[in-house]
């Protein structure tokens, strides 16, 4: 996500340069929106953010400020309509609200049905929708819409569980506001006395903008003509950033806490050596993910780092493509080793994770046909062996190897030598800095209530049917959900 508020440069130009930088966060569809002060305008389409904009068809969305979306889905199934911005009427000030969303709300089947109850019709099934419709409806009293605003992220933070990072545009102020917890990452930057917001300061590096601050969890952050001011919405919880986003999901070169992520994953192969040594004759890392990674195992290890694998860096990451078909194609594209580094060698090979365990063998196999002599996998994180509900997909235990599969079971499984995770103690250690972090994902601890127990049943709520769609207020009955799009419920997908 991106947003930016500077009257005096294309702001659409640089929403699509923003963007396009935070183009690893999702690869399913794009968005802007922009605002001339007095109307938005909004163009999306599915795909990659150079497949729906370039530099020209951004230059036509005029405007003063701007936010822009890439999309991972994680509820709502990967198609146009779930495309955002999502654009709705705001009855407060009467004109419209685009907002994008990144993360996944636990509790959306919840607050959908509440409000379906309460006469709400719905366009889409993401779970973004359900979220900016109940922040519209809360309000309303108030002096003005600052006021508006504050009391309707209060409300919303009390109600909404888990995780959002926001950005929302109106006619005339530029919004950004982050879950209680601190789930997912969002910061804000300064360039030419401008202001502007994105999930990751690598976006604000590429339009030379300095890093003011991360957006603190349960915080609003309003941006116009007179500057930005800041609202505590809500009382912040105990911080529960994602773990992953060092490990995996954020770009090696953005800043996290504190801390490059690159950094972190140095940090992670440094542990995993000392954890999990090996003799061997060279360390690799897979491609482009892990390469930090191991990077430190070898400089802790002393075993010389090398290349072995080559990436075809034109085919998207395969772990947030949106379906296993798509994960498993991704996987044979993506990679081709290199049999004059490999042959007759004893390989480290160091990746971040092993989720489903899809790409893993496929790898193995690769570096063995090369002529590797041995092979001995090194995982910079412990066995993923819970969902997550939080905006990762790894939504059912049925898709993580870890959670039925021994470590023995999984190296089997994967064709190597020998395989070693690093620990939760290791992992706190390269990245967590004293502050604390979700977890979940390896130890099931979640920083709120999930409904585990209808994780099994992948999610779908039934369909709403014409004849049993709730009456809308006016009588007529709203449109049902289309039945090739499941609202994803009870446990969110986190995808
Ligand atoms: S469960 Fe794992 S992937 Fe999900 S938010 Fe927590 S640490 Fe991140």
């Amino acid at each position: 996500m991106f947003g930016i508020w500077a009257p005096e440069v294309d702001v659409a130009v640089e929403t699509f340069y923003g963007i396009h930088t935070l183009q690893h966060r999702g690869q399913e569809s794009a968005g802007i929106c922009t605002t001339d002060g007095r109307t938005l305008t909004v163009k999306t389409g599915m795909g990659l953010v150079a497949q729906v904009f370039d530099e020209a068809t951004a230059a036509k969305l005029v405007g003063i400020a701007a936010i822009g979306h890439t999309r991972y889905s994680t509820t709502g199934a990967s198609r146009f309509r779930n495309a955002q911005p999502i654009l709705l009427h705001d009855h407060c000030s009467g004109g419209e609200v685009a907002i994008a969303h990144n993360g996944n709300v636990v509790n959306a089947a919840q607050v959908r049905a509440e409000l379906t109850e309460a006469g709400e019709g719905f366009e889409t099934s993401t779970d973004t929708e359900v979220l900016a419709k109940y922040l519209l409806r809360q309000g309303g009293g108030e002096a003005d819409m600052d006021a508006v605003w504050e009391a309707r992220f209060s409300a919303l933070m009390r109600h909404i569980k888990v995780a959002y990072s926001l950005v929302l545009l109106t006619p005339d102020r530029l919004m950004a506001a982050r879950d209680p917890y601190g789930v997912r990452p969002l910061c804000i930057g300064q360039v030419g006395g401008r202001y502007v917001v994105a999930s990751e300061t690598c976006a604000l590096d590429q339009l030379g903008a300095s890093l003011v601050r991360e957006v603190a969890p349960g915080e609003l952050i309003t941006i116009d003509e007179s500057g930005m001011r800041a609202f505590q919405a809500i009382e912040p919880a105990q911080p529960a950033g994602c773990v992953f986003e060092h490990i995996y999901f954020a770009r090696p070169d953005s800043i996290l806490d504190g801390r490059a992520a690159w950094q972190s994953r140095s940090q992670l192969g440094v542990e995993l050596a000392r954890e999990h040594p090996v003799d061997a004759d060279i360390v690799i890392g897979v491609p482009d993910s892990a390469t930090a990674h191991a990077i430190g195992y070898s400089s802790e290890s002393g075993i010389p780092y090398s290349e072995g694998l080559v990436k075809n860096r034109y085919v998207g990451r395969t772990f947030i493509s949106p379906d296993q078909r798509l994960r498993e194609l991704g996987a044979h594209l993506k990679y081709n080793p290199m049999p004059s580094v490999l042959a007759g060698r004893r390989v480290v090979v160091v990746d971040d994770t092993i989720v489903r365990g899809t790409t893993t063998p496929r790898i193995v196999r690769l570096l063995r046909e090369a002529g590797a002599a041995e092979i001995h996998m090194r995982i910079a994180a412990p066995p993923i062996q819970h969902p997550c509900h939080f905006g990762v997909d790894m939504a059912t235990r049925q898709e993580l190897i870890a959670a039925s599969q021994s470590v023995e079971d999984i190296r089997r499984h994967i064709g190597a030598d020998s395989l070693g995770y690093l620990s939760i103690g290791g992992l706190q250690r390269a990245v967590s800095l004293g502050k604390p972090t979700c977890l979940a994902c390896f130890n099931g601890d979640y920083p709120v209530d999930v409904q585990t127990e209808f994780e099994v049943d992948t999610l779908a709520v039934p369909l709403l049917t014409a004849s049993a769609a709730p009456l809308s207020r006016n009588g007529s009955r709203r449109r049902p959900v289309r039945s090739d799009e499941t609202l994803v419920a009870l446990v969110p997908e986190s995808r």
